[in-house]
């Protein structure tokens, strides 16, 4: 369980072949309510119980949500990635070295996933 603010370019540069060297510099997502399009290093980036909360450059809602494993698998939160869940509300492009990779937006991200997770609203 993350007990400090875990960083999601860090998750994917660990976990995903393509995305290694990533950082939240070079990972680039859209706001749904506003649509900007911004790095995550230019989203305020908040630890609130055992998340670490990505909000909009714009402040109108979180924008991707690092979370701790569940044991359940819950369609549409998040992505799995060893010991830690990345729930993005839009489709994330990931630049490293190696090019660009898209991680697909999890259609459910801002639901709560279980007791011990806030629930996010819009
Ligand atoms: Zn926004």
């Amino acid at each position: 369980m993350p007990k400090t603010l875990t960083k999601a370019g860090d998750i994917l540069s660990a976990h995903v072949a393509e995305a290694a060297g990533a950082t939240d510099a070079t990972v680039t997502t859209t706001c749904p309510s506003c649509g900007t399009r911004q790095k995550l290093s230019e989203a305020s980036v908040a630890h609130e119980g055992t998340d670490t909360v990505y909000t909009c450059v714009k402040k109108c809602q979180p924008i991707l949500i690092v979370s701790d494993p569940q044991r359940i698998e819950l369609p549409g939160r998040g992505h799995r990635y060893a010991s830690l869940m990345i729930r993005n509300v839009a489709e994330l492009e990931v630049s490293s070295g190696r090019g660009t990779v898209k991680v697909a937006a999890s259609p459910a991200a801002l639901e709560a996933i279980s007791g011990r997770t806030l629930k996010y609203r819009i």
